[in-house]
Formats: C-alpha cells, structure tokens, sequence
C-alpha cells in the first residue's frame, strides 16, 4: 500500500520544507555546453578568475591557480572575460573536446 500523502489542511503554513541543503551535493557542471580550458605556462596566478567565477569553480591551493573544477563549471565564460593574460583561458565548446577524446 501507498504512502499516504497529508491533504492541504494538514500542510502547515509556507508549505512543508524539504530537508535544507545545497549544490555540493549535485554535479551540475553537465549543464554546461562551453568550458574554460586554462594554459598555466599563459597563467600569471593573478587570480581574477577566482574572484568571479560564480561558482567557485576556479581551483586554488598556496595562493596559485591549480585548474578548474569542471564537475561545477557552468561555461558562463565570465572567467575567460576578467582574465588579463592572453591565452591563459580559453573558451571552446563540449562539442569539441568530446569530438577531440572520440578521435
Ligand atoms: S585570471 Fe587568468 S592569469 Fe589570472 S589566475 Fe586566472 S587564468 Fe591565471
Ligand atoms: S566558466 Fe564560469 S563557472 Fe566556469 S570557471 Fe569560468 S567563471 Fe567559473
């Protein structure tokens, strides 16, 4: 037998609150349909990109760029926009890295 579900006069005002949580749980970096690809030799760990990426996908670890967390990168591309360095971030499109690992 089914769960029984409360009925509306049951449901306490503001509706009934899921368990609180947030996005760490989810990988919602498959959303993305371009991604930033970082060149460190064109890096100079100013770190621009850390301070706006949104999503705190940029990875830092002793005050240096170490990559990008792509399980949260959303492509937003906003990264590449406030980089100073020519070539350090670069956006292209999933369709091309999936083309480049099937060849
Ligand atoms: S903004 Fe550009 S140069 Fe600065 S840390 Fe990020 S990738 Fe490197
Ligand atoms: S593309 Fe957007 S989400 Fe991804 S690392 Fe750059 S700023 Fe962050």
């Amino acid at each position: 037998m089914s769960e029984r579900k409360p009925g509306w006069k049951q449901i306490p005002r503001g509706g009934l609150i899921l368990e609180a949580g947030n996005a760490a749980q989810y990988l919602t970096g498959d959303w993305r349909s371009l991604r930033p690809v970082w060149d460190p030799e064109a890096c100079s760990h100013c770190l621009f990109c850390w301070v706006y990426c949104p999503d705190a996908a940029i990875l830092v670890a002793e005050g240096k760029m170490k990559g990008i967390n792509l399980d949260f990168c959303k492509g937003c591309g906003i990264c590449a926009n406030q980089c100073p360095r020519t070539g350090a971030l670069t956006m292209v499109t999933e369709g091309s890295v999936t083309a480049q690992a099937g060849s």
